[in-house]
């Protein structure tokens, strides 16, 4: 049965007006609007619902796509920072934000009223699009493609767990409860606007970064006399976790103006992934580097997982998001071996959007868990038995995928765990979980400074039920919107509840 046929057998279909959402209000790309027509036209007759009956409409609201393509600046401009604002001019005929579907919308509509003929053109407009994505430069990138195609099962596996414990203990000498924080390092106005000057190009290349070194020697500084053992650079440079590497990854475009809710008043301007994923040079390295160049304690390496770059972009519609995950798992691949190479031995790769993406229909769960996990394990896999991997994962409660979790084979996942006392530690017995694990002992999310006391009870929860050889010290999350004035004394506080809770051990 057609569509139409369908919807006017629907019983008090015959007397409602049917809204059509065609215009997918999910995504940002052009719709062929000729295969959009053909849809509309088998809804509305001959055996269908009849004219008149039927409206176009968007499948949603239209909050969760930018406002207007044309607010973007279009064009090719390589020098660095203004580059990445500038979206590639073939980008224009193939995106749609809202005032474009509106657009799409109003001519499906004209076209299904006065018949094609009216709109003939428009149609013809929305096919070329649609073809010249197909065939584009950079949409399919052959050498990706071959890669994908050859890797094996062992791209996804690395050795026992127990070898990489005991190697990686031996590279790092790491003391029980090591101590560390989830990557960022409060935001301040002076790091904003050296930022926000050298992405306008206002602020020269040598001088950002001598002011971002500085930040990181600070940062290093701060960390040493807090007395944490595992250190990181702070992620001064990064603007987003996402849109950091999207702008340094060939295959994704970042706009100017793309803004969208992300919740409450905060807004967010998601990445387009357009074509395949290119790392064309290292990313983070040089940052990395020179952050374990001031310190003799190890140093953690730190990027953002497939899942929660896909998650927090507006992803391709040509090919399963699962390939997409690949390529990206690819590009972070070869940024481990390159970090490795550097002699970072510890290298974090987050992920707080996995359990975002779940599916909501239980059977579709486990190909997401399958693509998801496989994505992760595609990044880290690579890496020397002594290297120690590291994950992050926060944003909600993770029993449902607690498996999932264990299956990311990381060496040690941070998770959130403060704000609920450690309900996540029934979790990974339920499952024996059994590599490295950090619940969170200080809510990030507020401004409070936990207690000595308060931190000390929650690691000792947390060591009452899980191998004491196993668990790590860390907040629950990066510290990027909280000020030094908090983040000082409640890393104090942790290190010192972790020096009481050991002297028990
Ligand atoms: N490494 C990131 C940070 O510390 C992780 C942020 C996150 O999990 N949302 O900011
Ligand atoms: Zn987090």
């Amino acid at each position: 049965m057609s569509d139409g046929a369908a919807a006017a057998a629907y019983p008090g279909l015959a007397t409602k007006t049917v809204v059509a959402g065609v215009i997918d209000g999910h995504n940002v790309w052009r719709a062929d609007l000729d295969a959009k027509l053909t849809t509309l036209e088998g809804l509305v007759g001959p055996q269908g619902l009849g004219a008149g009956a039927v409206a176009v409409g968007t499948s949603t609201s239209l909050l969760h796509v930018p406002h207007d393509a044309d607010d973007e600046q279009w064009g090719n401009d390589s020098t660095p920072g203004a580059a990445r604002r500038k979206l590639d001019p073939r980008l224009r005929e193939w995106l749609a934000f809202a005032n474009q579907k509106v657009g799409e919308v109003a001519t499906l509509a004209r076209g299904l009223a006065s018949g094609r003929d009216a709109v003939a053109d428009e149609l013809r407009a929305s096919s070329d699009a649609v073809a010249s994505r197909v065939t584009a430069e950079g949409v399919r990138v052959p050498e990706v493609r071959e890669r994908l195609a050859s890797l094996t099962a062992g791209d996804f596996t690395r050795g026992a767990y127990a070898e990489r414990a005991a190697a990686q203990q031996a590279a790092l000498g790491l003391p029980l409860l090591p101590t560390t924080t989830i990557g960022s390092f409060p935001q301040t106005p002076e790091i904003r606007r050296a930022r926000a000057q050298h992405a306008r190009g206002a602020l020269p290349e040598a001088e950002y970064t001598s002011a971002m070194q500085a930040e990181i020697r600070r940062v290093v500084e701060l960390q040493e006399q807090i007395g944490l053992d595992v250190l990181v650079h702070g992620e001064p440079e990064r603007n987003d976790m996402v849109q950091y590497f999207a702008e340094l990854l060939d295959g994704f475009a970042t706009t100017a103006n793309g803004w969208v809710q992300s919740y409450g008043s905060r807004c967010v301007r998601p990445p387009i992934l357009w074509g395949d994923v290119v790392r064309s040079a290292p990313m983070t390295v040089d940052w990395s580097s020179y952050t374990a160049s001031l310190t003799s304690k190890p140093v953690k390496g730190m990027l953002t997982g497939p899942v929660t770059i896909l998650a927090w972009s507006f992803v391709r519609d040509d090919q399963p998001l699962g390939d997409s995950a690949n390529q990206v798992g690819l590009a972070l691949r070869d940024e481990l071996a390159d970090l490795e190479a550097a002699g970072i031995g510890i290298i974090q790769v987050d992920e707080p959007a996995l359990r975002e993406l779940l599916p909501l229909r239980a059977a579709d769960q486990p190909a997401y868990l399958d693509w998801s996990v496989g994505s992760f394990r595609l990044a880290t896999s690579g890496v020397r038995t002594e290297t120690q991997v590291h994950t992050h994962l926060c944003y909600s409660e993770f029993g449902e995928v607690i498996g999932a979790i264990d299956a990311l084979d990381a060496d040690v996942t941070s998770v959130e765990a403060a704000r609920s006392r450690m309900e996540i530690v029934p979790e990974l017995e339920a499952v024996g979980f059994a590599r490295g694990i950090g619940p969170g002992v200080y809510d990030i999310h507020s401004p409070r400074v936990p207690s000595v006391e308060e931190a000390t009870e929650l690691l000792e929860l947390a060591v009452k039920s899980i191998d004491p050889h196993v668990v790590w010290a860390n907040p629950d999350c990066g510290l990027k919107t909280r000020r030094y004035a908090e983040t000082v004394p409640s890393l104090e506080n942790l290190v010192s509840a972790t020096k009481a809770v050991r002297a028990t051990l």
